[in-house]
């Protein structure tokens, strides 16, 4: 398997974001990203801009609904307009084009110091067919954190990871619940804007391009490298995210070479993602090459509960039944790596 790290909900000119895909792609080859995922609100106007700019994979798509039920809909070539009371409509639009759809920031509880207090969630979990969740937003996360001046002033200027906690709980357990029962893939989201705010004389940037690049990003497992050319390379990077080989880390803790987590009984080897049938040489494998022990906390989630608690960086463990097996990894106390799940299942 090959890993490629790319960042995904980005908004540029083409929409509320301050760069252009030309200074978006340079912050993300600074970052050393391999792919980026621009989603500007309504609009398909960017799709010419796609292909490899600065050796980054630019790819387009949109963020569609305005007040509630965002949703980000990739490998789309037409538009599909709001529908902000009829999710279910936008998702089977996205699906019609053979399109991806992600659900956005579902669970943000907003502050009072922005928009006052706006907040576009998600609120219809009838829905069906959408490709899985953003379980994280950074931008949404930190501007939840932010309920009063003191801490306006403290994290924008002094500490801007005091807010960020991790995935959003909530979003993660709606995800545990779906994939009792069907995949979906977990992601993580910047909402990269690089926002310019004025007040009088004074100018601050909130968030540049490149310094989310730095945060949480996904990687993504492929068979083969990824390919030169932009039509094949695309289809890598999206074939993947519909597989749910993808895991995200928070690039502010520690990058994540060489980390794996496989099922295997020695013959056949499933990685995330993948479907795996239980027997009894079943085992667990997980390995953050580099990491000193004492500064991990893994925790391995068996259909959404805690099963199996660990400092160690590289283990196996047999395991005694079928479940859905996900990791989560905080390091030096930090958020830093989420899996999606392996499906180990009894039977096909
Ligand atoms: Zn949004
Ligand atoms: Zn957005």
């Amino acid at each position: 398997m090959y890993t490629v790290m790319g960042n995904i909900h980005i908004h540029s000119t083409y929409s509320d974001g301050a760069g252009t895909i030309e200074k978006i792609a340079q912050a993300a080859a600074k970052r050393g990203l391999d792919f980026i995922i621009i989603t500007d609100h309504h609009t398909l106007a960017h799709l010419p801009e796609e292909g490899y700019r600065h050796g980054v994979l630019v790819l387009c798509g949109s963020e569609i609904n305005v007040d509630k039920h965002h949703y980000l809909a990739l490998n789309i070539t037409e538009e599909i307009p709001a529908d902000d009371e009829n999710p279910q409509a936008v998702i089977e639009a996205v699906n019609s084009q053979g399109g991806l759809g992600f659900i956005a920031h579902p669970f943000e509880k907003g502050s009072p110091l922005v928009l006052n207090g706006i907040v576009f969630p998600w609120l219809d979990w009838q829905v069906q067919g959408f490709t899985g969740i953003e379980v994280w937003n950074w931008c949404s996360q930190f501007r939840d954190g932010v309920q009063n001046l003191w801490q306006a002033f403290y994290y924008a200027y002094i500490n801007p990871e005091a807010p960020i906690t991790g995935p959003c709980s909530e979003a993660f357990a709606r995800f545990d619940a779906i994939t009792q029962t069907q995949k979906i893939t977990a992601i993580a989201g910047s909402d990269a804007h690089d926002w310019h705010i004025r007040r009088g004389p004074l100018f601050r940037r909130i968030f540049p391009y490149e310094y989310l690049f730095g945060t949480a990003n996904n990687c993504l497992l492929l068979a083969e490298p990824l390919a030169q050319d932009t039509a094949t390379a695309k289809a890598q990077i999206y074939e993947a995210l519909k597989l749910g080989r993808v895991y995200f880390v928070n690039r502010l803790a520690a990058e994540a070479d060489g980390f794996s987590f496989t099922v295997t009984d020695g013959h056949n080897t499933a990685c995330l993602g993948d479907t795996f049938v239980f027997n009894d040489r079943t085992k667990l494998k997980l390995a953050c090459p580099g990491k000193e022990a004492h500064r991990l906390q893994v925790k391995i989630k068996r259909n959404g509960q805690t099963w199996y608690e660990t400092a160690a960086c590289e283990w196996e463990k047999k395991l005694e039944q079928a479940g859905t097996y996900r990791v989560e990894i905080r390091l030096n106390n930090k958020p830093w790596l989420y899996t999606n799940p392996i499906y180990v299942v009894d039977s096909i």
